[in-house]
């Protein structure tokens, strides 16, 4: 890392130094033709002036407007730095738009505007490309409309991949994903996507106003609805507070605003996007304990009704799922109620029985439900 740092930055010093050369160099030059033109306008005026070819007020004209002609063109110089710095700008587009996305559209794929609920993974295995190594083998679950289903297992044991396959961000190698008993490839690409609401630990703010990032969930919605929205993450109270309320700017990355904040303003989102599926990858993961507690109510309210897939490393918080499913080593090695994994002893039991608080505390009513552990 540290090497690659020194490298970038010198990199950056090497390219600064020679844009600052080409101004200097450049910069004299133009004075250099600045004080010849008007020596030579000079000399030259003078004599035809002698030759009664010119008369003074000519000349003197003449000078005045060749004096205005420097500042353009020492304009000029500034514009080929704004010229380089917008050309490698539109390299990186560029090389954006070039990426092609890993799934492509089926010819005759189908719309089913808005689904149930009905999230079905049947037999999945799957490799990222260019690994050989299985990241998901023969995955099956199924989450009826309105239930919620806990992922958890072990860093690496495929939790986030699960999240990346129901967004169809890839296909799987075999077995089969379906929505409302859809298969995924058979349908609109923005159907899969407008079905689905997300609340990642990262949350993307952009750059813009907090009206902006809340409606950015659905594009032309009412302030209404975004105030309700906000109101239903726990948001409201801390947006009216900002300077300029919903019109406050919030950085690029969400800067101005703290990691719990920046989650309800993630949940807000997700209200006013309305999708009947609901994915939350550790929503409470980086936060500290007072801020994943907070967000816990909106996050249930967020849940109510829908069908949620949680990905957690807090068991904790997948105590209240419907179903909860143990990942091993991209497999399912558990599945069942919090109660009944607990009886069984396995896996599930043993995770539940290292975190870090223990569970017959939350159990006991030291700890609220939902405490947040990380
Ligand atoms: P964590 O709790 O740390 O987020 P996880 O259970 O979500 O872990 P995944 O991110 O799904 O695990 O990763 C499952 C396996 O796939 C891991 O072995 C990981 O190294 C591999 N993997 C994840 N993303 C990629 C990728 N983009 N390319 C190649 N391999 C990947």
């Amino acid at each position: 890392m540290a090497p690659r740092f020194e490298r970038e930055s010198l990199g950056r010093f090497h390219a600064t130094m020679a844009s600052a050369r080409i101004h200097a160099v450049y910069g004299s030059l133009v004075e250099v033709i600045e004080v010849t033109g008007g020596l030579a306008v000079m000399g030259l005026g003078t004599w035809k002036l002698a030759q009664g070819q010119l008369t003074l007020g000519g000349l003197l004209v003449f000078l005045a407007l060749i004096g205005k002609l420097y500042s353009p063109i020492r304009g000029l110089s500034r514009l080929g730095n704004t010229f380089y710095a917008a050309s490698a700008s539109a390299e990186r587009i560029i090389e954006l738009l070039d990426q092609r996305p890993q799934v492509v559209e089926a010819a005759g794929a189908r719309s089913i505007g808005r689904a149930r609920g009905e999230v079905e993974f049947d037999g999945v295995s799957f490799s990222y490309p260019g690994t050989a190594r299985r990241a998901l083998s023969e995955v099956s679950f199924r989450v009826a409309p309105g239930e919620s289903l806990a992922l958890v297992g072990a860093s690496g044991a495929g939790k986030s991949t699960v999240a990346k396959l129901l967004l169809r961000f890839y296909d799987p190698d075999t077995g089969a994903l379906r929505l409302d008993g859809t298969d995924l490839r058979d349908l609109r690409l923005s159907d899969v996507r407008e079905n689905v609401a997300v609340v990642l630990q990262e949350t993307l703010v952009f750059h813009g106003t907090v009206r902006d990032n809340i409606a950015y969930g659905r594009p032309g919605a009412s302030e209404p609805d975004i105030v309700a929205a906000a109101r239903a993450a726990d948001a409201h109270d801390f947006i009216e507070l900002l300077p300029d309320g919903y019109d406050t700017m919030v950085g690029q990355r969400g800067r101005t605003l703290s990691g719990g904040q920046r989650q309800r303003l993630a949940i807000a989102r997700a209200m006013i996007r309305n999708a009947p599926v609901l994915l939350l990858d550790e929503p409470t993961t980086g936060l500290d304990a007072r801020s994943g507690l907070r967000i816990m109510e909106p996050l249930r309210r967020l849940m109510a009704g829908r069908t949620t897939v949680v990905i957690s490393h807090d068991l904790l918080t997948v105590r209240d799922a419907t179903r909860i499913v143990v990942l091993d080593r991209g497999r399912v090695v558990e599945s069942g109620t919090h109660d009944e994994l607990l009886a069984r002893d396995g896996t599930y039991a043993r995770l539940y029985r290292l975190s870090p608080v223990p569970g017959h505390l939350a159990e006991s009513g030291s700890l609220p439900r939902g405490t947040v552990l990380s």
